[in-house]
């Protein structure tokens, strides 16, 4: 589809490094702890990037529930879990298209009380809100991984947390 979506125009890019498994969990649970209601993480990457180890950090932050524990929802393809708000944590993988998002309904979810965190979200590209937090990791050869995100504005307080505790390696 030919459609490009308004965050490559509007959104700012940062880029940074997670050097370890410890740096993905801080950066997520800073992700958690500062969600509100109505935020958009896209999670992009290849598989073993880290995205659903990315979402598993980010519940932390949000608190959630005794006994709920984040597992890759590739199947269900959603699954929803109550924290300090509630977190829907969807798979796009299995999807050929933003149809099939269209066809489950999940769309309706992005403008909910809680937090959409979508592992695989360009498979769906077309459809997302314009106000989101793309974070793509990139695997390297050294077991690191290079972390870009792309905002809107109201993202710029989260933003601001995130770059007191990895300094930018290319900002543009
Ligand atoms: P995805 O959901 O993107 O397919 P997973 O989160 O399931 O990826 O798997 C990522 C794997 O890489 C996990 O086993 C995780 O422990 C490991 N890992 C090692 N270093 C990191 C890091 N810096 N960030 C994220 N995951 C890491
Ligand atoms: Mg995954």
């Amino acid at each position: 589809m030919a459609y490009l979506p308004s965050f490559y125009t509007i959104m700012e890019s940062y880029t940074f490094k997670s050097k370890s498994l410890t740096d993905t969990r801080i950066f997520g649970h800073t992700l958690g702890l500062h969600a509100r209601a109505g935020f958009v993480y896209c999670l992009d990457g290849d598989l073993g990037a880290g995205k659903t180890t990315l979402t598993q950090a980010i519940a932390t932050g949000l608190n959630l529930s005794d006994g709920e524990y984040i597992s890759s929802p590739s199947f269900a393809i959603m699954h929803e879990y109550h924290g300090e708000i509630p977190l829907y944590h969807m798979d796009f993988y299995r999807l050929y298209s933003s149809d099939d998002v269209l066809a489950l309904g999940f769309d309706e979810y992005f403008y909910k009380k809680g937090l959409t965190v979508i592992e695989w979200s360009k498979r769906a590209m077309d459809i997302l809100p314009d106000d989101i937090l793309s974070i793509d990791i990139q695997l390297a050869e050294d077991d690191t991984r290079t972390i870009t995100l792309r905002s809107s504005p109201i993202y710029n307080s989260l933003l601001k947390e995130i770059s007191k505790k990895f300094p930018p390696t290319h900002s543009a």
